[in-house]
This record gives C-alpha cells, structure tokens and sequence, in this order.
C-alpha cells in the first residue's frame, strides 16, 4: 500500500472511531439529561392563592410538573413567604428563587423603560401586547432589558383592560384629585402625580388595610373578580371606570439566567409553553368572572358604579402621552423600546379602529 493511501485509510478509521465516540457521547449525555430532575422555588408579588393573579402560577407550576413527568417541580411561593413582593425582581436576578411572577412596572426602578412590558396609561389592550410581544419585537427588546439583570421574561398572564379605582368621593373634575394619596403603580402613578395626585406604591397584600385605615385615600387593584377577593368594596364607596392607567398589563414570569441555561431544550420549551398557555388562560379567567363579580359588587354590597368623565380622562391623556415618551429618557435601549411599542401600537390601532373597536360599537 501507498504511504499517501495508508494515510488515507488511517485517517478515515480514526474519523468513523471519532464519529461512533461522538454519538455514544450524544446519546450517553441525553439519556443523563433526559432524566436530570430540577426542584425551583417560584416567588410571587401576589398574595397566596389570589384568585386570579395568584392561582395563574401555581396553574402554571402544575402544567410544568405534568407536562415534564416531574423532571421540573416548581414550588409557588406567595409575596413574604419567602422574599417580600417588591423583592422578587431582585431574588430571581440573584439566583435566591429560580423563578418569579409579578409585573414588570413594578421594575420600574432598576429599568424605567420595564413599564412598557406591563402596561402604560392609554396603551395598548391584551390582545394588542400580545401581538406586539410575540410577533412585533417586543419579546426580543424585552429579553435584552432583562439581560443584564440575568433574567429571561416571559408573558405569563393579563386581567384585560381594568377598573380605574376605589374612590371615597366622587371624581367630577381634576380638582377631586389634588392631595389624593392613591395606591397606583406604574407610569399611571406618575401621570397622577403630574395632575396634582399623590401615587403610593403597595403591594396587593397590603392594599386593604392601608385603605380601611386611612392611609391611602383610593386605589386601584385590578377588576371586579379580584378586587372582591380582597374586599375593597368594604373600604371605599365608589367604583369608577374605566382603567385608563392600565388597558391590558402583561403579567410576567421571569426566570434566573443560570436555571434556564442549566435546563435541557425540553424543559426550557415546556416552560416557554406554559407560561403562554397561563398569558391566555389569565385573560379568559378575567374575562369569565369580571360581570358577575360586578354585579355581585353593585347589587349585593350597594358599590356606586361611575364613569370618570370625559374631560379628566381628556386631561390625564395628555398628560399621559408626555409621561410615557418621557420614561424612555436618554437611554438608547429604553428609546429603541419605545420607538417599538408606539410604532406598533399606531399600525394595530389603525385597524383595530375598523375591526375590534367598530364591531363593538355596532353590536
Ligand atoms: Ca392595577
């Protein structure tokens, strides 16, 4: 045999040899990946077991824990059961829960432009984030915020359009809310603060009392279904509509860098999936329960149902329009974020005009 044909045959033994190690190399470590167990703590803002905001991860953990066949437990815990509510952000960056739920506004701290992953006053509905996250860049933006905090979001719910709160008095003009300290998150907070309110930032769990005792003077939760879960109605006497300051917020999951890198590529999707079927899931759950949590507000417990009128909705818009472009400041991503959502947020809204908004003033 040739020296040249030697090597030749030499060389393919060696690379069939290095082929067949490979594939046992392959099929070893995704048979050890395939049975690889995972155990995450899930922290939460909500209070445990809140209808609604509270039970959508516990749902969530229990589809992860099937659909994996126990490969990956999640245990849910509620705000202070292990880290308080507005700690969650920092607990998962940190690696202290492997997981958490609750609402990027509430960021808003550490990244202004997170708002815009939540909701922002005048906004855009469920249906319209949705879109925008999923198929108008909003979930990549959404994943460089996040990036260096060492977090991966995720959607993971929305209540639909909500109430615009509970109030102790009527609200006839912008002079009614001079002084009013009022529970509300997010830039709605900062246009009130603009319009001559005082925002006030409280979890849900401590909403109540600090309502019944005079801390705040209104607030705003959600809607009927949870907010008659926590009792508001025994609080303040008027219920006003509609929730300019929060037109479909998308509730969040977001994950630790480090436990999402660890998890097989089944896994991460089944995550990926379920926090999707939990982002629709919320909104269907809302949208079942809300009227007859209305109704059992206004005919059981005599809550008085009020519009805002149309001259302070009118103002807070403006105002509104100048908070949100402002949030984004001078940082290139938080400009980029908003370059994105308004510019979807003007093509959608333009043919929501003829299609959602028009069948519904004519049904
Ligand atoms: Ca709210």
């Amino acid at each position: 045999m040739q020296s040249s044909a030697r090597i030749a045959l030499v060389f393919t033994v060696l690379m069939l040899a290095a082929c067949g190690g490979n594939q046992q190399g392959n099929t070893a470590s995704g048979d050890a990946a395939s049975q690889q167990t995972f155990k995450w703590k899930l922290v939460t803002t909500w209070p445990k077991n809140l209808p609604g905001l509270g039970t959508a991860p516990e749902r969530m953990a229990r589809d992860i824990e099937v659909m994996s066949q126990g490969r990956l437990k999640i245990k849910v815990y509620g705000a202070g059961e292990l880290v308080p509510a507005m700690e969650v952000f920092d607990a998962v960056s940190q690696g202290t829960a492997e997981m958490g739920h609750g609402a990027a506004y509430y960021w808003r701290g550490k990244a202004p432009a997170a708002a815009f992953f939540a909701t922002v006053p005048f906004g855009m509905t469920a249906q319209e984030m949705n879109g925008w996250l999923r198929y108008g860049g909003g979930q990549e933006l959404w994943d460089r915020l996040y990036a260096p905090f060492n977090l991966v979001p995720l959607a993971s719910g929305n209540t639909g359009v909500q109430m615009a709160g509970w109030f102790n008095k009527e609200i006839n003009s912008l002079e009614d809310v001079q002084g009013l300290k009022m529970r509300i998150p997010g830039l709605g907070g900062e246009v009130l603060k603009r319009v001559g309110g005082e925002p006030v930032a409280l979890p849900g769990g401590e909403i109540f009392t600090s309502l019944e005792t005079g801390v705040i003077d209104a607030t705003e939760w959600v809607g009927p279904y949870n907010d008659l879960a926590l009792g508001l109605h025994t609080a303040a006497r008027y219920y006003y509509y509609p929730g300019w300051h929060e037109p479909g917020p998308t509730l969040e999951a977001i994950v630790n860098r480090a436990a999402w890198d660890a998890l097989p590529e089944d896994l991460q999707a089944m995550v990926r999936i379920a926090s999707q079927a939990i982002n629709d899931d919320m909104l269907a759950e809302f949208t079942a329960r809300n009227n007859t949590a209305l109704r059992t507000l206004v005919d059981e417990h005599g809550v008085e149902l009020r519009r805002l009128p149309d001259d302070v909705l009118k103002a807070l818009r403006e105002v509104s329009q100048d908070v949100v472009r402002q949030a984004a400041g001078d940082d290139p991503l938080a400009k980029e974020i908003y370059d994105s959502y308004m510019a979807f947020y003007t093509n959608v809204r333009s043919y929501h005009a003829l299609s959602e908004q028009a069948y519904i003033n004519a049904r």
